[in-house]
């Protein structure tokens, strides 16, 4: 039983057109792809069974071949906040999280696109972890899938026209540019009106800035961008940020703006993580006006979310305000994140890295010590 399922095809796996030729390779014609599609993405439903418009000798064929297999749940936290996570199993010992951030008159799910990450960010508990591999479509689309029809149940929604989830961000665990193979089929249906039917500028990717991905993303499947920027200059983000030194800075802003050129919104967002005593001064705000003076943007200052050993501290209130205010003063929009779910460790890769730290002391941690102690001395 068990080695059958595993040979069958995970349709999770399929956007609306990998739909359509799996179809066509069964002799069915496009509209019963459609078909499948909504009773997957809108509806939620997994059983060939339940599919009942689709003729009882294609559901038999279905059930041979395929399979609808969403994730597998190790824990399901809800925060007093109301921010839920869930850490979802993906082999080897390895999770991964989704955490739904439910706002006024919006909900947002956090998605992760790899296990580990390999861009080893000085601040990132994920970083931390070193690169494991990559998620599969089913794995990142399987995530909102079971979010949203598992929020809507227990809502008590039955309306397939009615969504809780109003945005997603792919910013949980991993590099989502460095998985475009799974990602963008993903985000497609994501963006599919017989799947989630969410406008691009709903969809967020968040990248640490790879160049050449960002002009791949805007080919490919233009979305709202949002750029993990936290230093305003090279050497301070060659240091907390390995990829900087590949990419540098003035490089990852020519990329911004040739993604302006295509994306659904007409700026792009910074992320900017608020470390104390080592991007967080004045001076580097200065500096960060004059880099983005030309790039049509707003700024998301994240106060720094400590995790164990990470050698660093969060900003001052009061400094991450000053901040906030020369930036706003030079007519940048900025926002400051709040903390959300923090009795749940919804941040960044916590839960994650409390179920497994495989860091040995390997000469990449050493580095990253050696790091630290001298940017925050
Ligand atoms: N790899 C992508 C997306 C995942 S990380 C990227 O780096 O953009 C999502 C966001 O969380 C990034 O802006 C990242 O810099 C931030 N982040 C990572 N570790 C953090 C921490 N300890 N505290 C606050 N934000 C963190
Ligand atoms: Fe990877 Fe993003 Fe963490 Fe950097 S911040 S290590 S790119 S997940």
């Amino acid at each position: 039983m068990e080695k059958k399922s595993q040979s069958l095809k995970n349709l999770l796996n399929l956007d609306g057109e990998g739909l359509r030729e799996f179809c066509a390779s069964m002799g069915e014609k496009p509209f019963r792809a459609t078909q499948l599609e909504r009773w997957i993405h809108r509806r939620g439903a997994s059983d060939f069974n339940q599919m009942t418009d689709l003729a009882k000798s294609f559901r038999a064929k279905l059930a041979e071949v395929a399979k609808v297999e969403g994730p597998s749940i190790l824990r399901d936290k809800t925060a007093a906040d109301g921010t839920r996570k869930w850490l979802m199993d993906v082999g080897n010992g390895n999770a991964v999280e989704t955490v739904f951030i439910p706002e006024e008159n919006r909900g947002t799910l956090c998605v992760s696109t790899q296990a580990g990450c390999a861009m080893n960010c000085l601040f990132c508990s994920t970083g931390k972890q070193g690169f494991n591999r990559n998620l599969t479509t089913a794995e990142i689309i399987g995530q909102l899938w079971h979010a949203e029809h598992t929020l809507r149940k227990d809502r008590g929604i039955s309306d397939e026209n009615e969504r809780v989830i109003s945005n997603v961000v792919l910013m949980g665990m991993g590099e989502p540019l460095q998985n475009l193979d799974a990602v963008v089929p993903a985000l497609k249906l994501m963006l599919d009106d017989h799947a989630y039917g969410l406008s691009r500028r709903r969809v967020t990717v968040s990248t640490s800035g790879l160049v050449r991905q960002i002009d791949k993303l805007a080919e490919l499947c233009p979305v709202a961008l949002a750029v993990s920027l936290h230093a305003p200059n090279n050497e301070l983000r060659d240091k907390i940020m390995p990829i900087n030194r590949k990419h540098p800075i003035e490089t990852l802003m020519d990329a911004c703006q040739r993604y302006l050129k295509v994306a659904p919104r007409d700026f792009i967002t910074f992320e900017y993580i608020m470390i104390g005593g080592v991007n967080d001064t004045l001076a580097h705000a200065k500096e960060l006006i004059r880099l983005v003076e030309e790039v049509p943007c707003k700024f998301n200052l994240i106060p720094f979310n400590p995790f164990p050993d990470s050698g660093l501290k969060r900003s001052q209130e009061g400094d991450v305000k000053a901040f906030a205010k020369r930036l706003n003063d030079a007519g940048i929009v900025c926002t400051v994140r709040k903390v959300r779910g923090d009795d749940i460790d919804a941040a960044c890769g916590q839960l994650a890295g409390e179920i497994q730290d495989r860091t040995k002391l390997s000469q990449k941690r050493l580095d990253r010590m050696h790091i630290i102690k001298e940017i925050t001395s």
